[in-house]
């Protein structure tokens, strides 16, 4: 008889598995549970079709259930997975349109819940408001234009500053001309940069008039079904909209539920072949933890370049196959106006908390040749231990988005700063000057 997988969540992580295992094996019977309307969208894509630059959210869609269905994977949206039975092998399934619960069973199971925003139990949040929204499925993007472009709202605050606050700061300035205000608990990007990198952020955001308000939200102020303002300790910030940007967690409840093991961050624990504790269930993506190569410790990283390679890795094995998922080094890179911030390994705050013997090289370079139009200043900051191994790069500036993946091969291969400085880099006016910005960084933290 034929193997049965059942994937529970479809987007990156488990539409990657499902893909793979397909291609691995064409007699395996697969079938995706997805609770919300869309499969294999590319969340990351959502702000830009906010700010107007997208046309549909569907433009967001890679593929649909009825294109799965014609590779032989039966996708049932709106159907969510309520509890897992480890030990008879079977899920219990409601229908979300129709309200009928059933049970499936299954050979392997791929947990591929993702992660959830973050929402604290902070006065004025105990109910649904009708303009305020979080940035995590296509319907939350959709519910946002569409409000944006119904309601036309003048003043937005964003509460939390990272990768997801900063781009829709951007997607409402530029993409409807709304006033934006960025009340947040860290300085922009932090803890993911180290604060002197932020002022970078901070002074970008501030010359596209985003005002910035580093402190804690003690409440949002309601009249009925809408929030009118967002109140720190000191200051109330007036709202038409609120966009809720605080973060995301794992979505673990129905692990945890049916003892699957949870790691040290809070996210599911998995090996190298994305196995969790628990015999044919594997995850990956957002639910999931994945090691960090560069302190060989777990961690959790929600993003989309992991939950894809994971997703393809547990496919891979649930189909017979033996694939191993190599690591992360927390590459990251966001757009923010006119810059783009990007970071790998390590920050300096985060590599002095972990008792590295740390060092530190900041420089400010030149993304091309001087003389060449469209460029400018690259921020570039290295962090290493005093033996001179790389721990981690930061970068804020023109042209930085790909510049960080060369510091994020070093970490993969463990170099040091020492070995930076004899790359080959490219260089042509219009794309770097002959001494690119990291070899002047790599240089002067090599002396
Ligand atoms: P998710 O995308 O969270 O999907 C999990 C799915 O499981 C959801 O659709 C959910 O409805 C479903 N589900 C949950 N529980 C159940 C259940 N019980 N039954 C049925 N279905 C269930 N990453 C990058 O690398 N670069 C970027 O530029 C980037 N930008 C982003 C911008 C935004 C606005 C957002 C929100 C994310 C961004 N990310 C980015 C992160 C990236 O989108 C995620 O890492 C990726 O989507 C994770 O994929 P996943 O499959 O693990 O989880």
């Amino acid at each position: 008889m034929a193997l049965k997988l059942v994937v529970i969540g479809g987007v990156a992580a488990g539409m990657s598995a499902a893909s793979k295992a397909r291609r691995m094996d064409p007699d395996i019977e697969i079938v995706v549970y997805e609770k919300s309307g869309y499969v294999s969208y590319g969340a990351c894509g959502l702000p830009y079709y906010v700010q107007g630059l997208i046309r549909e959210p569907t433009d967001l869609v890679v593929r649909t259930p009825a294109q799965f269905a014609r590779r032989g994977i039966q996708v049932f949206v709106h159907h969510e997975v309520t509890a897992i039975d480890a030990t008879n092998r079977r899920v219990t399934v409601k229908n979300l349109e129709s309200g009928q619960v059933f049970e499936a069973a299954f050979d392997r199971l791929m947990l591929s819940t993702g992660g959830y925003a973050l929402r604290p139990p902070i006065p004025g949040l105990e109910s649904p408001a009708d303009n305020l929204f979080s940035v995590r499925t296509v319907e939350d993007g959709a519910a946002i234009r569409r409000f944006i472009e119904t309601e036309r709202p003048q003043r937005a605050v964003i509460v939390g500053a990272g990768y997801i606050g900063v781009e829709m700061a951007e997607a409402l300035v530029v993409g409807h001309g709304i006033e934006v205000t960025l009340v947040t608990l860290f300085p922009p990007l932090v803890p993911t940069f180290d604060a002197d990198m932020s002022e970078h952020v901070s002074a970008e955001l501030a010359r596209h008039g985003v005002r910035l308000h580093v402190e804690g939200v003690q409440a949002f102020e309601r009249q009925g079904p809408r929030v009118t303002a967002v109140l720190t300790e000191g200051e109330g910030f007036p709202a038409d909209m609120v966009l809720l940007a605080m973060g995301v967690r794992p979505n673990t409840a129905l692990a945890q539920a049916a003892g699957i093991a949870l790691g040290p961050t809070g996210a599911v624990a998995v090996d190298d072949h994305q196995r969790t504790n628990v015999e044919g269930v594997y995850a990956g993506g957002d639910v999931a933890e994945a090691l960090d190569l560069v302190t060989g410790e777990p961690a959790y990283v929600p993003l989309g370049t992991t939950a894809n390679k994971q997703g393809r890795v547990a496919g891979e094995n649930i189909a017979g196959g033996d694939a191993a998922f190599a690591g992360i080094v927390g590459t990251a890179v966001v757009k923010l106006f006119d810059l783009d911030a990007a970071r790998t390994g390590l920050t300096e705050a985060q590599a002095r908390q972990r008792g590295y013997d740390v060092r530190t090289t900041t420089v400010k370079a030149s993304s091309n040749a001087h003389y060449m139009p469209g460029g400018g200043p690259l921020h570039v900051k290295l962090v290493y231990e005093a033996s001179g191994r790389l721990l981690g790069a930061q970068m804020v500036g023109h042209a930085a988005a790909k510049r960080i993946d060369v510091a994020a091969a070093a970490l993969h291969a463990r170099w040091g700063v020492a070995d930076l400085q004899k790359l080959d880099l490219s260089y042509a006016p219009p794309y770097a000057p002959v001494w690119d910005a990291l070899l002047v960084a790599a240089n002067v933290a090599a002396k």
